[in-house]
């Protein structure tokens, strides 16, 4: 069977655990024959990742907190020792306190959220861009999970729906900007899957319950699927696609009111 990632590099930050949608990404990435490099957000995770990292085959495991510039520098340092050439880079990283509503949401709260997880993606972009090929040799694929929250009001998503609409026009203007270089950059707009983030979300389990009831697909969605997606977006079948978000959520993002009956 052809290995669509073959012969191809892969950065992939936010792998913390199995359930890490990041997780999904890089087995898949490692399915499809890719090379992967994976990072850690500080020493707590460091030992967790690298067994994972074991099990993937992953080639190496950095550290990288995207909050802090420094780590960020000593990343591509790293990278350019080793003269590495990255084919595709995914951001899967986000946090914020969803625990009061927007409205109530001090100054602080709102910036904590909004550095994480929406200028890190710019940060992370921009770091990157250099290891990626020269157009004329295919350039690269930035990626980043983005939720329905960023663009409808989802009950306790909260400040992280502010931060996910920063992250998405984010995700535009990166492809404005890196666009001439052949550098594409997209969002994956998940459904709701049970991670250590989601837990975050109030009443998540709701959110879960009603993509069974109201999604066209009637279930909720496998993180397998979007890293299914994740691969298309890397490979050279996505080459021209790029500034878009890519719903992978069962369909729930057409759904209007939810059905009284089932
Ligand atoms: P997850 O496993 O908890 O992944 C979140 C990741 O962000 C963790 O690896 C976490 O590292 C990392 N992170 C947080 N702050 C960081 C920092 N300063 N520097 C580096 N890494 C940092 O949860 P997930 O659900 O897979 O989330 C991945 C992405 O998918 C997020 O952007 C999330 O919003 C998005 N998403 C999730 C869903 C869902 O329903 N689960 C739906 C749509 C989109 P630590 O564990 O070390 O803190």
């Amino acid at each position: 069977m052809s290995q669509l990632l073959s012969g191809k590099t892969a950065l992939i930050l936010g792998v913390s655990n199995r359930w890490s949608l990041a997780y999904a990404i890089a087995q898949a990435f490692t399915r499809e024959g890719a090379k992967l490099i994976l990072t850690y957000q500080g020493d707590r995770q460091k030992r967790t990742v690298e067994e994972l990292g074991a099990e993937l085959k992953a080639h190496q495991i950095l550290p990288c907190d995207v909050t802090k510039d420094e780590e960020l520098t000593r990343l591509t340092e790293e990278l350019k020792s080793q003269g590495a050439v990255l084919h595709s880079v995914v951001h899967s990283i986000a946090f914020g306190d969803l625990s009061k509503t927007v409205a109530q949401t001090s100054r602080d709260a709102f910036g904590v959220a909004m550095d994480v997880s929406a200028y890190s993606l710019v940060a992370v972009a921009r770091a990157v861009a250099p290891f990626m090929p020269p157009k004329e040799q295919g350039g690269g694929s930035i990626m980043t999970l983005s939720y329905l929250g960023a663009t409808r009001v989802v009950e306790n998503y909260n400040v992280m729906g502010v931060a996910k609409a920063a992250l998405e026009a984010s995700v535009r203007y990166l492809a404005s900007d890196l666009g001439p270089s052949n550098i594409r950059v997209n969002a994956i707009s998940a459904g709701a899957v049970k991670t250590v983030s989601a837990r975050g979300v109030r009443d998540f389990s709701k959110l879960l319950e009603a993509a069974v009831h109201v999604s066209p697909l009637r279930r909720n969605t496998d993180p397998a699927e979007v890293a299914d997606a994740a691969v298309f977006l890397a490979s050279d079948l996505g080459r021209g696609v790029t500034g878009n978000i890519l719903f992978v959520d069962a369909g729930m993002q057409i759904m209007g009111f939810a059905r009284s009956e089932q």
